[in-house]
């Protein structure tokens, strides 16, 4: 039997999402019309949903913008910020291990004008805060900042990155899409959090349905950024197009059941993680060792170094039996650039995968470790 290692890449949809959502398809009428049942069935569906949405990170329903996933979020959020600003000069400043959802889309920004600022990570992916304070002036716009990495795992220091854009009355968009299930995460921890963006399939969610909460002032309005899509009022105008009350209704239920297991899903990845390691020093002896190897972090996501092992050769080679990646399954094509920030060597890197572990997995399939 092969064990699935890659579920940071994604997971498996867990049955009661998978049943609400069938459910959920019999509601097939539009949510946004009116005067018949079928749409007002679809309509509660997602009032539903969204609370639970919400729930997870704290946030009020309101606040929810359901888009196609956490790339979509993560476009929507960044270009809708720089298209929405009149500054004559913009910045965003972002750290150098983001996704490449955040990465490459402000890169494609800068070629229209933005200036972009990529802050500096320490050998555990931790963001150069002194870096971050003396970059904010009066051009920024947005700060961007991955709160959980998704090749190492590292939890950035929310408290101070929120504390210095308070200072400074600079929006902060946080990726939560590697945090959500892992570790609590409020969107009113700091009224500098402007925006959050999550997905549902690394949450045993489907894939298709992600979202991008907005905060709202005291009227209840939100902040201004362009949308992306235009052509519908879907969404209060953020993104435009029929909403998937399936998919949406899923969404929900993974989150509910995110929010429900945090506690004992962290103690399960820990007791995995060290049960992991353990089999791997006793097949790899010292020839293994861990990249992030440090506490700030999550413990669902190991990147390991195996020396003397090409990792495309190793992948390909085990993967009758485990599957894993060697990072992002978003840019599988380049060396990670992550490992590059945090100051691994080109060899280190391409002797290196991430194997990420699922509270949901039982000891005995580790097992299978023992067969590599
Ligand atoms: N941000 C992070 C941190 C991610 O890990 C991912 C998924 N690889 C994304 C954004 C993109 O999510 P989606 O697949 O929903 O577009």
């Amino acid at each position: 039997m092969q064990l699935y290692l890659d579920n940071a890449a994604t997971t498996h949809i867990k049955q009661e999402v998978l049943d609400e959502m069938i459910k959920a398809f019999e509601h097939y009428g539009n949510s946004e019309a009116k005067f018949y049942d079928v749409s007002e069935l679809a309509k509660d569906d997602i009032r539903k949903a969204r609370k639970k949405v919400a729930d997870l990170v704290c946030a009020k329903p309101e606040e929810i913008v359901f888009t196609s996933g956490a790339t979509e979020a993560n476009n929507l959020v960044i270009k809708g910020s720089y298209y929405h600003s009149t500054k004559q000069k913009k910045k965003i400043i972002i750290s150098s291990v983001e996704h490449s959802s955040v990465y490459d889309t402000c890169k494609y920004l800068e070629m229209q004008g933005l200036e972009l600022v990529e802050l500096k990570v320490d050998s555990t992916g931790m963001i150069d805060l002194n870096q971050l304070k003396d970059e904010i002036d009066e051009n920024t716009i947005l700060v961007s900042i991955i709160l959980v990495n998704n090749e190492i795992g590292t939890i950035q220091d929310l408290k101070s990155i929120a504390k210095i854009c308070e200072n400074k009355n600079v929006s902060l968009h946080l990726d939560i899409t590697q945090a959500v299930g892992k570790i609590e995460i409020d969107f009113y921890k700091s009224s500098a959090i402007k925006f959050m963006t999550f997905t549902a399939h690394k949450i045993y969610g489907p894939k298709g349905i992600g979202c991008l909460a907005i905060k709202t002032d005291q009227n209840g309005l939100k902040e201004e950024i362009v949308p992306l899509f235009h052509g519908g009022e879907q969404e209060d105008g953020f993104r435009a197009g029929t909403l998937s009350n399936e998919l949406i209704v899923g969404f929900g239920k993974a989150c509910e059941i995110a929010k429900n297991n945090l506690r004992t899903n962290q103690i399960k990845t820990r007791e995995l993680e060290a049960i992991l390691i353990e089999k791997l020093e006793q097949k790899f002896g010292d020839k293994f060792s861990i990249n992030n190897n440090f506490d700030n972090r999550v413990h669902d996501i190991l990147n390991v170094r195996l020396r003397s092992f090409n990792n495309l050769i190793l992948l390909k080679a085990i993967s009758p039996i485990v599957a894993a990646s060697t990072g992002s399954a978003c840019s599988v094509a380049r060396p990670s650039r992550v490992l590059k920030n945090i100051g691994m060597s080109d060899l280190e890197i391409s002797e290196s995968i991430r194997l990420s572990l699922s509270p949901y997995m039982n000891k005995e399939d580790l097992k299978v470790i023992d067969l590599i």
